[in-house]
């Protein structure tokens, strides 16, 4: 078993999306295009339909809906030229009583109801009547003729005489009625030609009623055919649940029921980009050429139908004797890994393989991709979340773009614009402490709370609160998870502190989406997911300026210490390209001495300035050592704040957050982080406390805020 490098979640990701697309390009090449190929019509009843991608656009046919001028009210139908001269009159009277006695009426020369096509509907209706009217309900056509409609209840008159009045108080407004009144014209709704389903487009319920009003039936929508997935569980100590002898096989010393398969099959069922095939369970002991030979059959379709175009196995792929995956895949069956090991908490082994061949026909390339995903269920489920969901929306979904790009465009815009697990950020409930090895992936139960209202508006925020002991072993760890919170690495090596206090805030994966419309998706090249890569290979460094605010002005071990633990969370004297430091005596002139040495000349090749106030909460106002007394620390900390460009009260919460996380009596201050001189600059104020965390936590956005500012 080779020993694979410890790679970062989203460069996994990354890795898998550009591998992914790599396919899709193959299979374009050899379906030349021609997207009707890849797409099939089910025997269309709109459940079938629905979550499955469209493979063509569907325009409405002509003339579009409604196909008639239709009634929006019960009324009577009227020729506004009818109105003209009566208008005249009308206008003419002066005396506002005589006006009040005014009497506009109308013959009523027939009726049409909602869905009659008689005679008068479609004829243009004659009448020897000065002004005719037609009775119309909601929905009924307008004749001919006819170019609005007067709701009832703006006239009276009876059924029997044939005639309606305008009630008088309606009058003056009835004889300034514009054309189309009160009526729906052909095409208004869905003009003729109109795409009321794209290509590429997911079909929504939406879209079934968007296709029954222009009258298309479900059997004319062509759509994307779903990839096929196959799913094998691996291990001599499995006993499938579906075996007759389970319960006795159960009790046999040493087996356990297999979990990842009913677990797998039944989550990707739910995705809805993907048609999940059992492909039963493999002992350790078949050995590596049987397997491979088995597998390679089953992928290349010389026993099922059409194939397989993901393969997910779970277990035998980390170091033991046992641990025969890897090489069923690359001896066996000519595979290339692109990863071996992600650097994460439940999931570590995770091994994405492809295996490519030529077509005898036609020499195109195809691909298989596959997921060796690590035996425990927990890890085996949170890593196919991670991995093999985006995988297989980007595979459904297609790439859409021009047909004569290159590859190297097509497959960069397909990762950049794949859709990915939408993200939010949710507050913990309770302390949590983090793993010292590597970053984790913990499922959390999420609460919609809400929070302080802003200009009588109500926000709010979420609560995220684990599900327990997270070994990935425990099954019910995954019970009622909403979501993948994303906690940091602790200890020094990673955020600075070792237990995330309560109260703070980290990023959550979200199982499902909270929006439906794909317009809103979490793209790939927009996700915070990614933005945690961009910070573990980050090309920028910190040029970093440090001013100290002192009572002495000559430097202490004190401040060598603030300096070290600023390096130190920024990652290291690697990451670290400059570093200008200079002391600050906080006096009567510091509220212009400070802004002056932020413009300074001396720092003007920084790209991030920590103004650090060190604190003595017991000495005494200008005590030993160069620390200044609590109460002057608070109000110098806020120096800054009228010379900042923009302010970024966000990340000083943050920062505020992760301070106190370690140091509690961070809490106290109130952080100050904004960008100075002109935005090249990032300032952040803050105090020496808890600083460690702070930086630490704040770290990635700041990144984050340098790459915006920079651009
Ligand atoms: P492995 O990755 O094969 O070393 O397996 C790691 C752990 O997961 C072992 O305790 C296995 O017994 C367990 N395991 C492997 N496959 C399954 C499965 N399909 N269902 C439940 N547990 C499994
Ligand atoms: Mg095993």
């Amino acid at each position: 078993m080779a020993q694979y490098p410890m790679i970062p979640v989203p460069q996994a990701l990354e890795t898998v999306l550009t591998e992914t697309a790599i396919s899709i390009w193959f299979d374009r090449q050899s379906s030349n295009n021609d997207d009707t190929k890849t797409s099939t019509s089910v025997s269309n009843y709109a459940q079938q339909l629905l979550g499955r991608i469209a493979a063509l656009d569907i325009k409405a046919p002509s003339p579009g809906y409604p196909n008639h001028n239709a009634s929006i009210m019960d009324g009577y139908a009227i020729k506004i030229s009818d109105l003209i001269s009566a208008k005249e009159t009308y206008d003419r009277i002066i005396e506002q009583e005589q006006k009040d006695g005014y009497i506009l009426d109308f013959h009523v020369v027939g009726k049409v109801y909602a869905g009659d096509d008689s005679d008068i509907v479609r004829h243009t209706t004659t009448s020897k009547h000065q002004r005719s009217a037609i009775y119309v309900t909601t929905g009924a056509v307008v004749p001919n003729g006819y170019d609005a409609v007067i709701p009832i209840e703006d006239t009276t008159g009876d059924d029997y005489s044939n005639k309606i009045q305008i009630i008088s108080s309606k009058i003056q407004s009835v004889l300034s009625t514009k054309p189309l009144t009160w009526i729906r014209p052909i095409g208004c709704d869905i003009p003729s030609d109109y795409v009321v389903l794209s290509k590429g487009e997911m079909i929504q319920p939406v879209h079934i009623a968007l296709l029954a009003q222009v009258g298309i039936s479900l059997d004319h929508v062509q759509i994307k055919r779903l990839p096929r997935v196959g799913i094998l569980s691996t291990g001599n100590e499995l006993v499938s649940i579906s075996d007759d002898k389970q319960q006795v096989q159960q009790q046999q010393h040493g087996k356990i029921p297999d979990v990842n398969r009913p677990m797998l099959l039944s989550q990707l069922s739910t995705y809805g980009n993907c048609l999940p095939i059992d492909l039963g369970i493999v002992t350790d002991d078949a050995g590596s050429d049987n397997i491979a030979q088995r597998l390679t059959k089953v992928l290349w379709s010389e026993e099922t139908e059409e194939g397989i175009d993901v393969l997910i196995t779970t277990g035998g792929i980390s170091m033991g004797e046992k641990d025969i995956m890897e090489q069923v895949f690359v001896n066996g069956m000519g595979g290339k890994v692109h990863f071996g090991r992600m650097n994460m908490k439940p999931g570590k082994p995770t091994t994405f393989i492809t295996i490519d061949r030529e077509d005898t026909k036609t020499g195109i390339l195809q691909r298989k991709l596959i997921f060796a995903l690590p035996g425990n269920p927990v890890s085996a489920s949170v890593c196919s979340k991670l991995l093999v969901r985006p995988c297989l929306d980007l595979l459904h979904d297609g790439v859409d773009i021009e047909e004569d790009t290159s590859k190297d465009t097509f497959v960069e815009h397909a990762v950049n614009n794949a859709r990915v697990h939408e993200e939010i950020m949710a507050t913990i409930t309770s302390d949590i402490k983090l793993d010292q090895g590597r970053p984790e992936y913990r499922r959390v139960t999420l609460q919609r709370v809400p929070s302080n209202s802003s200009n009588g508006h109500q926000q709010y925020t979420y609560h995220a609160t684990h599900t327990g002991v997270q070994r990935s072993s425990r099954v019910l760890s995954l019970r009622g998870a909403d979501g993948l919170m994303m906690l940091p690495r602790g200890g020094t090596a990673g955020c600075g502190y070792d237990i995330a206090k309560k109260g703070l805030e980290f990023p959550v994966l979200l199982y499902s989406s909270l929006s439906t419309s794909s317009s809103n998706h979490t793209r790939f090249m927009n996700s915070q997911h990614r933005g945690m890569l961009k910070q573990n290979t980050i090309s920028k460094k910190f040029a970093l300026g440090l001013i100290i605010c002192t009572s002495e002005e000559t430097s202490t071990d004190h401040f060598q210490t603030i300096e070290t633990t600023l390096i130190k969370s920024l990652g290291g004297d690697d990451h670290v390209s400059v570093l200008q430091r200079v002391a600050c005596k906080v006096d009567d002139t510091i509220t212009q001495k400070l802004p002056d040495i932020i413009n300074s000349s001396q720092l003007k090749d920084t790209n991030v300035i920590f103004v650090v106030v060190p604190t003595d909460s017991t000495k005494e106002e200008n005590g030993s050592g160069g620390s200044i007394a609590f109460k002057t620390s608070l109000e110098v900390s806020h120096l800054p704040r009228p010379i900042l460009t923009k302010k970024a009260s966000a990340l000083a919460q943050q920062i505020r957050m992760h301070a106190a996380s370690q140091d509690p009596v961070a809490a106290l201050f109130e952080n100050v982080v904004g960008t100075v001189r002109d935005n090249s600059a990032v300032l952040v104020s803050c105090s020496d406390r808890g600083l460690g965390g702070a930086v630490g936590g704040a770290k990635n956005s700041l990144v984050r805020l340098m790459d915006i500012l920079s651009t």
